[in-house]
């Protein structure tokens, strides 16, 4: 069974247009998808009715950003009722943080000698979700830095100076936000947060008991021993696993969209232990498998 809990499309920072990106994930094979882009539902209510959406077990997604302690936590949003009040009040509310930032991010820019910031990277983001990518984007056309890397690695990465992160909201809100709207709360990406292990177990602990119920064993391209290592973690806090290729574009080392499920080491398979709304393969057809 191929799936994908993680994906971004052109509504924030992925390269191709929600339409696109559920072409590519059937011709992937894929059964249950979900479409997680940075603080919007815009792109998977743009496709959710679609024939499209229907061949490949389309659920609801997003991934959501916040805050622990003083690290930027992202948190996945699967499942949940796209009209609930709690989830539309809080995704508007994260996107309306993520302008004010992205009027900080270009201030700090400016002071360092990159005028235009603002305007370029709201250009970049062409009414998307905007994002650092788009500020690494236009430092790249307007030729301060030579690629995407060197603009995270010298001026947006972790503790640079476009690194604002005083807009997020409290990962226990995120979390109840997302079940307050019947969905499942998964923490993305754990090991990406260069938490110390005493952290990561704080982290998790925390977020488990804001209510967050599945942890993400499997994203992208990583390292060959940290799904073990995180599956242990699940099992010892008894948090069901997912797993996603957070697949944003096609690039020569990239992820590429679609996990097999014969990869994943054994965990308690959130696909498995839940009938997810939309998912094309019934809970009992993925247990058989
Ligand atoms: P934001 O959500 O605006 O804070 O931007 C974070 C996004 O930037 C992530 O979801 C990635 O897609 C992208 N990103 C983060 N670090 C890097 C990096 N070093 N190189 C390229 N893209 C990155
Ligand atoms: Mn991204
Ligand atoms: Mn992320
Ligand atoms: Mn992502």
């Amino acid at each position: 069974m191929i799936v994908d809990f993680h994906t971004h499309s052109s509504a924030s920072d992925g390269a191709l247009a929600p339409s696109d990106l559920l072409l590519k994930a059937k011709a992937e094979g894929v059964s249950c998808f979900a479409i997680t882009d940075h603080d919007t539902l815009a792109g998977y209510l743009s496709v959710k009715s679609s024939q499209a959406a229907r061949d490949v077990g389309l659920i609801s997604g997003v991934e959501l950003s916040c805050r622990w302690a003083k690290t930027t936590i992202h948190v996945v949003g699967l499942d949940f009722d796209d009209t609930a009040a709690q989830m539309v009040e809080m995704v508007e509310s994260l996107s309306a943080s993520r302008v004010e930032r992205a009027k900080t991010i270009a201030e700090r820019l400016e002071k360092v000698g990159f005028s235009g910031a603002l305007d370029g990277a709201l250009k970049a983001a062409n009414g998307s979700q905007i994002g650092r990518p788009h500020f690494a984007q236009w430092l790249v056309e307007a030729q301060h830095v030579t690629s995407l890397t060197e603009a995270f690695d010298k001026y947006l990465g972790a503790g640079k100076i476009g690194d604002v992160k005083a807009f997020w909201p409290a990962m226990a809100d995120v979390v109840s936000g997302i079940t307050a709207a019947g969905g499942i709360a998964v923490l993305a990406h754990p090991l990406k947060y260069r938490l110390t292990g005493m952290k990561l177990r704080a982290l998790l602990n925390d977020f488990k008991t804001a209510g967050g119920e599945c942890l993400e064993i499997l994203n992208g391209r990583q390292p060959e021993p940290d799904m073990k290592r995180l599956s242990q973690m699940a099992e010892s806090l008894n948090l069901l696993v997912s797993a996603g290729s957070d697949f944003h574009r096609s690039f020569e080392y990239g992820p590429t969209l679609g996990i097999d499920t014969d990869r994943l080491t054994a965990g308690r398979y959130l696909w498995c232990e839940r009938a997810l709304t939309g998912c094309v393969e019934s809970t009992l057809d993925a247990k058989a498998r």
